[in-house]
């Protein structure tokens, strides 16, 4: 196994190594100062990297992913994957039944089409509310964000105080671009959402999500049918950060 891992790293580029190294070293830093840390998994393809470095390195953080009850077929198959290559758990977080019940009788199944306050209603349910709940109580949260993917992206800093959710945000992968993450995955044979072949670089639930065509932005197939301002689903806020002193 030792000497497979050695092939592998022998097919990383002298700087994604370097990159890699960073990233772990960020991520062991972050746990010894904050103590405990917890991982919300998109399992999208950033996350294939984040996985394999926190199971195979750092497992005493923790890591969750929700379930919506909206996601393709593909990412729970993705899941099971996952589950089987590290012989672990993902936590999956779901919505609070009652609250769904309620959107569902007031918007309808499909409801968050009509409006974006009945899209966010639907997010927020199926969404914030269980992010909230799984990383209550936790002083720090990891995500996959990169700069490149969107304008506000690129404003993150990697360790900033998340003012909407009242812990630290910990972004190790801001610096990567898409090629590092795809090199990274290539190299490990880490499985990853087959949909990312079908033009889906960012894959959300189900009927919010649609492959981009050539040109567009790697966005721009989450919630198609909204103005591109809009289209976040209220995990990571619109506001500047609040960058920590060195
Ligand atoms: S992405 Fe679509 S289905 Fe999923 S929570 Fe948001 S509005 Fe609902």
């Amino acid at each position: 196994m030792a000497i497979v891992g050695r092939t592998m790293a022998a097919l990383l580029s002298v700087e994604l190594k370097q990159k890699a190294d960073a990233l772990r070293a960020e991520l062991a830093g972050a746990l010894r100062e904050y103590g405990r840390l917890i991982y919300s998994n998109s399992l999208g393809a950033e996350a294939m990297v984040l996985t394999d470095v926190i199971w195979s390195h750092l497992p005493a953080i923790e890591v969750f992913s929700i379930d919506t009850g909206r996601l393709h077929e593909e990412t729970y198959e993705l899941l099971e994957k996952l589950q089987r290559r590290y012989q672990r758990r993902v936590r999956l977080v779901y919505p609070d039944a009652q609250a769904l019940e309620t959107l569902v009788a007031a918007q309808g199944v499909n409801g968050f089409y009509n409006s974006l306050d009945a899209r966010l209603d639907c997010c927020r349910i199926r969404k914030v509310e269980p992010f909230k709940r799984a990383i209550a109580g936790f002083p720090a949260w990891v995500t996959g964000v990169r700069r490149e993917q969107s304008a506000d992206r690129a404003l993150g800093q990697h360790r900033e105080w998340d003012t909407q959710h009242g812990l630290y945000k910990v972004s190790p992968l801001l610096e990567w671009s898409e090629a590092d993450v795809w090199q990274y995955i290539r190299a490990h044979r880490l499985p990853y959402n087959p949909l990312h072949d079908r033009q889906f670089p960012s894959i959300g639930c189900s009927p919010c999500t649609r492959a981009v065509q050539p040109g567009e932005s790697r966005r721009a197939g989450r919630w198609w049918w909204e103005q591109s301002e809009s289209r976040e689903c209220g995990l990571h806020p619109r506001v500047l950060p609040v960058a920590l002193p060195a």
